[in-house]
C-alpha cells in the first residue's frame, strides 16, 4: 500500500510543480466506472500515468514557461551556488507548467533540458532585458539591481509558498481521496474474493457439471448401447412371438381337433364303460359258473380215475433192439379185447416152451402160455407219446390235490429208464414221461390260473441204493457223497417228509427241469463202475411237490407227484460162482429184492385194509408212504424184455404185476384244505 502511495508522495514532494498541475493531479480520480473495476485495476489505469511522470523525471528537464531570472554575470560563483541551493533541490523531476497541462492524449512536449546558468550573452532570456553590466565601480547601483533580485527572489518564494500550500491541500485531498480509494478498493477486494470464491466455485460446479456430463454422456452411451440391444431383442422376440402365435394357433387347430375326438371317445368310453360293467357282471356269472364246473371235473376227473382203479398197472414191452436174437414167434402175444383191434390192448400171453418135459419123454417141447390182463399193455410199437396220453389224466389228480405215484417196475434193459426219463439223444419223440408229465402240469397250472389258480412246483430227486439215500440233484462238493442224506419228517406232527441235505429245487419250466434231469443224469455217471451198473441197481425217485391256491375263493390244495424208476428186478443167478463181486451184488440184490418185496408187500396191505402197512420196512417205501394208499393214485409200468433169453424174468415181472393189478386201494380223497 506504501509502495502504491509513492507515485503521489512523489508528487507531494514536487514542490516545483506549479499550479497547472494540481489540474493535472485533481483529473487524477477515474471515471467511476473505471473505479469500479478494482483497485487493482484502478492502479493500472494509474500506472501509464506514473510511469510518464517518472520517465520526464528521470530523463527530462522541464523548462518552466517563466523564465527565471538569469543569473547575474556578477554573481560570484559562491553566490549563485547559494541562490541556487535555497531553491529546494528535487530528486524528482521538475516539470514545465505547459508539460503538467498537457492533456493526457497530448503528446508532452519534450523538454528543454535546463541550462546552467552562464554568462554567455547568448542567452535568449536575458538577451534583451539584461540591464547592461554596472561597472565596477557601480556598487549603488549594483546594490539596487540585487535588491531587485531579492524582491523578485521574495516575490517568487511568495508565490511558491502559495503553490506549495496548494499543493499540501491539494495532496491532503488526494490523500482523502487515496483513502476513500483504499476503502473502496478494500471494499472491492472484498467483493472480489467472494466474486473469486463464487467464481471458484463456478468453477468447481462447471467441473462438477463437466465431470456429471462426462459421466452421462458415457451412461448415455451404455444406455444406447443397451437400447440397441433391446431393439434387437426385440426385434427377435417378435419374431419368435410370431413363431410361437403360429405354433400356438396350430395347436389350438390340434386341440380343438383332440377335444372333438376326445369327446367322442368319452362317450365312447362311457358305453364301452357300460359294456365293460355288463360283460363284468356276465363275466362274473360265468366265472362262477367256471368254477363251478372247474369242482365238477375235478369230482368227475376223480371218479373216472377211481373207475379205472387207483392201482392200475401198464405192461410195456421194449422191441428189440437192433443186434438183438429175433425172439420166435408167439414168445410174446397181444389179443385183442371184446371189441376187435379197435380196442387198446389189455392183454398179454407169454408162450413158454417147458424144455425139460420135452426132452425127457423126447417129444417136442410143450409150451406153456401164461395170459396176463392189465390195466392197458403196450407192445413194442408204442411211442411215448402214445404211453404218455394214458397217464396226462392221472398227473392231472396230482393238481387236483391227488398224490399219485408212478413207478417202472421190470428187470434191467427191459426199458424203465426209457419210459421214465427217455431214450438217448434230445429227440422229442423219445422224450419220458418225467420231462412230458412236467410239461402237462406247467401248462395245466397256466390255465388254472386263469381261473385264479396259483400253482408252485418244487422238485426233488434221490436214489436209493442199498438203503442209503443220495441227493442225485447235489452240487458242488456234495456230487456223489453218499450217506448223509435221511428221509425225515418235516416237522414235528407233519405228515410231509423230507429227505435231509437233499436239494428241493423251485422249479416252473421245462427248461429247469431238463436241466436237473441232466444234473441228476451225471451225478449217477459219477457213482457207475466198471462191474456194477449201479443205476440198474438203484430206486431213482422223482418227486414234486404241488402246492395250487385260489386266494379269490381261499382254496388250496397240494399233493406229491412221485416217479419211479425202480431198480432192475432180476434175480441172482443161483448157479454163479460167489466171487467177491458177485458177493456184492448178492447184498445189492437182496436189498433190491428185500424193497421191491416190501413194497408189494405195502401195496397188498393198503389193499386189504390191513391196520399195518410196512412203509418203514424199506427206505422206498417210507419215502413214498404219502403217496401209496388212502387218497394216492398209483400206476405201475411193468416193462418187459421181448427176448427169449429174459423169458423167465418176464414172468417174474408179470406175475408181480399181476399181483399189484389185483389189488384196489380204497376210495382216493383230494388233499383239500
Ligand atoms: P432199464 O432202465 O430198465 O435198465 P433201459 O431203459 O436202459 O432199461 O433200456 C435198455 C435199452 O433199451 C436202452 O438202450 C433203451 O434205449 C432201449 N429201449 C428201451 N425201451 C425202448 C423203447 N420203448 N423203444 C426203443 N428203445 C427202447
Ligand atoms: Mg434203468
Amino acid at each position: 500500500m506504501e509502495q502504491r502511495r509513492s507515485p503521489l508522495l512523489e508528487v507531494k514532494g514536487n514542490i516545483e510543480l506549479k499550479i497547472p498541475l494540481v489540474k493535472a493531479t485533481s483529473r487524477l480520480p477515474l471515471p467511476g466506472s473505471r473505479l469500479k473495476r478494482g483497485p487493482d485495476q484502478m492502479e493500472d489505469a494509474l500506472e501509464p500515468e506514473k510511469k510518464r511522470i517518472r520517465g520526464l523525471g528521470t530523463t527530462t528537464k522541464i523548462a518552466t514557461t517563466r523564465p527565471r531570472a538569469p543569473p547575474l554575470t556578477t554573481v560570484p560563483q559562491a553566490q549563485g551556488q547559494a541562490a541556487a541551493q535555497k531553491v529546494p533541490r528535487r530528486t524528482g523531476p521538475r516539470y514545465s507548467t505547459a508539460t503538467a497541462t498537457v492533456s493526457k492524449n497530448q503528446k508532452p512536449v519534450p523538454a528543454v533540458p535546463v541550462q546552467k546558468p552562464s554568462t554567455s550573452a547568448t542567452l535568449p532570456m536575458v538577451r534583451g532585458k539584461k540591464p547592461s553590466k554596472r561597472p565596477a565601480w557601480d556598487l549603488k547601483g549594483q546594490l539596487c539591481d540585487l535588491n531587485a533580485e531579492l524582491k523578485r527572489c521574495r516575490e517568487k518564494t511568495q508565490t511558491l509558498d502559495q503553490e506549495n500550500q496548494q499543493l499540501r491541500d491539494q495532496l491532503t485531498e488526494a490523500q482523502q481521496q487515496a483513502k476513500a480509494l483504499g476503502a473502496e478498493r478494500r471494499t472491492l477486494e472484498g467483493e472480489l474474493i467472494t466474486v473469486r470464491a463464487q467464481a471458484e466455485q463456478g468453477q468447481q460446479e462447471l467441473a462438477n457439471l463437466s465431470a456429471r456430463v462426462l459421466e452421462l454422456e458415457e451412461r448415455l452411451g451404455t444406455q444406447e448401447g443397451l437400447v440397441q440391444e433391446l431393439q434387437k431383442e426385440q426385434l427377435e422376440l417378435q419374431e419368435e412371438r410370431q413363431g410361437l402365435a403360429a405354433r400356438l394357433e396350430e395347436q389350438e387347430r390340434r386341440l380343438q381337433a383332440s377335444e372333438t375326438a376326445l369327446s367322442s371317445s368319452r362317450a365312447e368310453v362311457a358305453s364301452l364303460r357300460q359294456e365293460a360293467a355288463a360283460q363284468a357282471v356276465l363275466l362274473a356269472e360265468r366265472g362262477e359258473r367256471l368254477h363251478g364246473l372247474e369242482m365238477e371235473r375235478r369230482r368227475l376227473h376223480n371218479q373216472l380215475q377211481e373207475l379205472k382203479g387207483n392201482i392200475r398197472v401198464f405192461c410195456r414191452v421194449r422191441p428189440v433192439l437192433p443186434g438183438e436174437p429175433i425172439p420166435p414167434p408167439g414168445l410174446l402175444l397181444f389179443p385183442s379185447g371184446p371189441n376187435g383191434p379197435s380196442d387198446p390192448p389189455t392183454r398179454l400171453s407169454l408162450s413158454r416152451s417147458d424144455e425139460r418135459r420135452g426132452t425127457l419123454s423126447g417129444a417136442p417141447a410143450p409150451t406153456t402160455r401164461h395170459d396176463f390182463s392189465f390195466d392197458r399193455v403196450f407192445p413194442p410199437g408204442s411211442g411215448q407219446d402214445e404211453v404218455f396220453e394214458e397217464i396226462a389224466m392221472l398227473v392231472q389228480s396230482a393238481l387236483d390235490g391227488y398224490p399219485v405215484c408212478i413207478f417202472a417196475y421190470g428187470q434191467t434193459g427191459s426199458g424203465k429208464t426209457f419210459t421214465m426219463e427217455g431214450g438217448p439223444g434230445r429227440d422229442p419223440q423219445v422224450e419220458g414221461l418225467i420231462p412230458r408229465a412236467m410239461r402237462h402240469l406247467f401248462s395245466v397250472a397256466q390255465e388254472l390260473g386263469g381261473q385264479g389258480w396259483t400253482y408252485r412246483f418244487v422238485a426233488s430227486y434221490v436214489e436209493i441204493y442199498n438203503e442209503t439215500v443220495r441227493d442225485l440233484l447235489a452240487t458242488g462238493t456234495r456230487k456223489g457223497h453218499v450217506g448223509d442224506c435221511e428221509i425225515r419228517r418235516a416237522g414235528p406232527g407233519s405228515e410231509e417228509l423230507t429227505v435231509t441235505n437233499a436239494r428241493y429245487v423251485p422249479v416252473s419250466c421245462e427248461k429247469e427241469v431238463e436241466a436237473l434231469l441232466h444234473l441228476a443224469h451225471q451225478n449217477r455217471a459219477v457213482a457207475r463202475t466198471a462191474q456194477n451198473e449201479r443205476s440198474s441197481r438203484s430206486h431213482s425217485v422223482f418227486q414234486l411237490q404241488i402246492s395250487g391256491e385260489h386266494t379269490g375263493r381261499g382254496l388250496q390244495c397240494g399233493a406229491p407227484l412221485s416217479l419211479v424208476d425202480l431198480a432192475g428186478s432180476e434175480r441172482l443167478d443161483p448157479g454163479l460162482a460167489l466171487g467177491p463181486g458177485e458177493r456184492e451184488r448178492l447184498r445189492e440184490t437182496q436189498a433190491i429184492n428185500s424193497s421191491l418185496s416190501t413194497l408189494g408187500l405195502v401195496i397188498m396191505a393198503l389193499s386189504n385194509k390191513e391196520s399195518h402197512v410196512p412203509y418203514r420196512n424199506s427206505k422206498l417205501t417210507y419215502l413214498l408212504q404219502n403217496s401209496l394208499g388212502g387218497s394216492a393214485k398209483m400206476l405201475m409200468f411193468v416193462n418187459i424184455s421181448p427176448l427169449e433169453e429174459n423169458i423167465s424174468e418176464t414172468l417174474n415181472s408179470l406175475r408181480f404185476a399181476s399181483k399189484v393189478n389185483q389189488c384196489v386201494i380204497g376210495t382216493a380223497q383230494a388233499n383239500r384244505k
